[in-house]
């Protein structure tokens, strides 16, 4: 995008927020009056019997199920997936049902998809008349992708749908979606069955960019190479039909993730046998697919304390070289899922270890690790570990990890969750010398991604809120809690969750609120993960504490456990069970574009008066006294001119001799009539004052960055000691723009800073300081350098270059290595 297109769009974004502020402004008040602690039951859906007004499910509440038969062939030399699956669907609603519409998401790779149409493309050419033009870019990875897209049939061939006895149904393809008209309506309580055929070629996630798809190892040892494969989106999946939305039908464009139903699976999946799969669910025919030895060492995983490999790198890589004929099939089953995802290679090392949590809800989980040889060692070490630290400290703030599998998986997805199993992208680098080796950052992102993408099984896998609409939900709530968890594993590594660490993203103009549907929202990484993991942060080490916060939000989490809470759920939990009011923060942080930044203005230091015309009128002389003097009487005085009067000192008078200040007895008359009038409590409180004289700070705060918020006032006395003071966000409730407070002090104050440890995301930190700071920075001197470009490059030297040879070329690049 170019400059001006930027900045229309900015003034355009922010324009929109302004009439926002204005109208709502105007329907309340006369004036510019902004209400910003009005209530939020204004903007919450109105509480009903399947959602009440404390945030928790209603006494009428309901959601479907639908279970799930499905047994599926993968053909590894075609890259392609046919299946068969058998949905049982249950209708809990009250509402009786013609049909149900089904979620075709690998429909998203069609040419004539919804998503695909309207890929938006953002380098133009820099078209400047008289100057050197800037052509447009396109990279590699772009190119690769139209190709892949251009050679491949992508989306789901959907070659039967019939009901329970086999008899052929009526389907109508919307983009993503499917409509199956029932033979006869569908009441509530009742349940039916669909039985489809299915099938389509698996996407190069590589070249295409998807949440699953497979990965090639062009250089294994077997010929051609091996795959891995990650499946995903990979059967047709019975749409959401909800007490708030009816059928979620939003079409699938790839930001808005799944909205799903719970249900039982039994999955059968036909692959090569050299193969190991990893599962949602429990393998339940072990003696089939896997050796005597690998049920022995899976055993002995159980009540291991270090991971254990069920398959070794030493195996996995003979296992890699070969290849087989024959098939395998494996069975999982999984209870009360939302979803179901599957892994297989020949490639797989396997790890497991149990993690004895307790309770009866779960007491033993298997955490386990999928990764080829490329994975090494930072896998071994830090994959299966994450898992277990994920689920201690997830739990602690929820529920027991309700399943009986909990699994890292590495290919090309770069992180995405699915109940019970995950896949991680990190891997480590092969050198020259064979040693595989993995940067800083690479054990970072293993480690971060793991601890989040298992942090997903809690939100949104079991907290099944609605992804297609609100990313924050199961983001933001899962990146707070997986700050929590990273910090708790190592805390000097940056989460990206501290208050600090969404300043910049927070002052930016181009922005919506955190209350934005899924793929609209612009800049999701900040607006869908960070900030709403900053707020939360916020609110629970700033505004509630820990104690409040982590009961609220553990009622939150209880309460949704396996239902479908919204916005207004979370909300109305937090608040209700905390007995907070936070109507102001969540309209502040998530349905407004308002950033942090409380001016700390003017401090004015008062002293009280005593009334008494001896002291107070002696006080003002003395003030008046210590103003500058004039220039002009300054300089006469320097050239020793001497005034008239000096001159012939005879002229004084009665006004030379007193001043302005100069007190008579009609002012003490005055005093003394003044301190007989006073009622004896008045007097008491007046002479008390005056013997405490304390020192009566005014201070101006000026909300610049207009999110109310709490003032963090740190005090610093004359004798170097400190004082913190909490100003709660209500101080703003009747003027949002500026307040004046005042502080009564023992001692004298040498500086009043706002928020000195960064804590509210403050995007200004040098206005919080009263008196102001100097700012420390940087300078640093540089040698300016002519630009070359193709008129003012020396084609006359080129020219004499001469070509180089293939020697040369070779110890240039075993220079670069170096
Ligand atoms: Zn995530």
């Amino acid at each position: 995008m170019n400059k001006s297109l930027i900045l229309i769009a900015t003034g355009l974004v922010a324009s929109f927020f302004i009439n926002i502020a204005e109208a709502s402004a105007v329907s309340q008040t006369k004036g510019t009056f902004v209400d910003k602690f009005r209530q939020l039951d204004e903007v919450l859906p109105t509480p009903n019997v399947y959602r009440s007004a404390a945030g928790e499910p209603g006494e009428s509440y309901w959601q479907q199920q639908a279970d799930y038969t499905i047994k599926v062939r993968l053909d590894e030399e075609k890259r392609r997936i046919d299946a068969q699956e058998t949905i049982q669907y249950h209708n809990n609603s009250p509402y009786t049902l013609k049909y149900i519409w089904i979620q075709l998401d690998q429909n998203i790779f069609r040419s004539d998809s919804i998503a695909e149409r309207t890929a938006t493309f953002n380098s133009k050419p820099d078209v400047n008349l008289g100057g050197v033009d800037k052509p447009a870019r396109i990279t590699l990875n772009q190119l690769r992708r139209q190709q892949f897209m251009a050679d491949n049939e992508l989306g789901f061939s959907i070659n039967k749908v019939a009901d329970g006895r086999g008899r052929g149904l009526e389907f109508v393809v919307v983009g993503t979606n499917m409509r199956v008209d029932l033979p006869s309506p569908l009441k509530p309580g009742q349940k039916t069955e669909l039985a489809i055929d299915f099938g389509f070629n698996i996407v190069e996630e590589d070249a295409v960019g998807a949440r699953s798809g497979y990965e090639h190892f062009p250089d294994d040892a077997r010929e051609g190479g091996n795959d891995i494969f990650l499946l995903a989106q990979w059967y047709p999946r019975v749409a959401a039909f909800t007490d708030y939305e009816a059928w979620t039908n939003k079409e699938f464009l790839g930001s808005g993730e799944f909205t799903q139903e719970f249900g039982n699976f039994s999955v059968e999946i036909d692959v090569p046998a050299d193969h190991i799969v990893a599962s949602t669910g429990v393998l339940t025919n072990e003696r089939a697919v896997l050796t005597p030895t690998q049920r022995e060492r899976l055993e002995d995983a159980k009540d291991a304390d270090k991971p254990v490999f069920i398959v070794t790198p030493e195996e996995a890589l003979e296992n890699e070289k070969a290849g087989s004929d024959k098939r395998k099939v494996w069975k999982f089953e999984a209870q009360n899922v939302r979803d179901f995802a599957w892994a297989s290679s020949r490639k797989f090392i396997w790890d497991a270890q149990g993690y004895e949590q307790g309770g009866d809800v779960q007491p033993l989980v298997m955490a386990m690790s999928f990764y080829p040889k490329e994975g090494g060692e930072l896998w071994e070490k830090y994959s299966t570990a994450s898992v277990i630290h994920t689920m201690e400290v997830y739990s602690r703030f929820s529920f027991d990890y309700p399943y009986p599998t909990s699994q890292s998986v590495n290919g090309p997805v770069g992180g995405m969750e699915y109940p019970m199993i995950t896949f991680n992208g990190p891997r480590t680098i092969l050198q020259d010398d064979g040693s595989r080796t993995y940067s800083l950052s690479e054990k970072r992102f293993l480690i971060g991604v793991v601890i989040h993408e298992i942090g997903h099984i809690y939100f949104p896998m079991v907290v099944n809120s609605d992804e297609r609409q609100w990313t924050w939900m199961d983001e933001g709530l899962n990146s707070f809690l997986d700050g929590v968890a990273g910090r708790e594993w190592d805390p000097t590594i940056p989460w990206g969750v501290e208050p600090r660490s969404i300043v910049d993203y927070m002052k930016s103009t181009n922005q919506v609120p955190i209350m934005t549907q899924s793929d609209s929202v612009l800049n999701l990484g900040p607006n869908a993960y960070t900030k709403p993991a900053a707020a939360l942060n916020i609110l629970r080490e700033v505004i509630l504490g820990r104690e409040l916060f982590d009961y609220a939000f553990k009622e939150y989490a209880q309460r949704w456990a396996f239902k479908r809470p919204t916005p207004a759920d979370f909300f109305r939990t937090m608040e209700e069970a905390s007995g907070v009011d936070l109507d102001w923060f969540w309209r502040g942080w998530f349905y407004s574009t308002d950033h942090v930044d409380i001016s700390l203005d003017k401090v004015y230091q008062l002293q009280l008066d005593t009334e008494n015309p001896d002291i107070d009128w002696e006080r003002r002389r003395q003030e008046e006294a210590n103003k500058p003097v004039s220039l002009f009487v300054q300089r006469n005085e320097a050239e020793g001119r001497k005034t008239w009067v000096e001159k012939n000192p005879d002229i004084r008078d009665f006004h030379d001799e007193n001043d302005r200040f100069t007190v008579t007895n009609k002012q003490r008359n005055a005093y003394q009539s003044f301190l007989d009038k006073l009622e004896p409590w008045e007097r008491r409180v007046f002479d008390r004052a005056i013997a405490e004289d304390k020192n009566y700070y005014v201070l101006d705060f000026n909300n610049v960055g207009g999110l109310v918020m709490p003032i963090l006032l740190q005090v610093t006395y004359a004798d170097g000691s400190k004082e913190d003071m909490y100003i709660p966000a209500e101080i703003w409730r009747r003027n949002a723009k500026s307040v004046s407070k005042l502080i009564v002090t023992d001692k004298e104050v040498r500086e009043f800073a706002v928020d000195p440890n960064w804590e509210t995301a403050d995007v200004d930190i040098e206005n919080n300081y009263y008196p102001r700071r100097i700012m420390k920075s940087r300078i640093e001197a540089f040698k300016w350098q002519r630009s070359t470009d193709h008129v003012s490059r020396d084609i006359m030297q080129d020219a004499k270059t001469k070509l180089k040879s293939e020697e040369e070329k070779s110890d240039e690049k075993s220079e670069d290595q170096e």
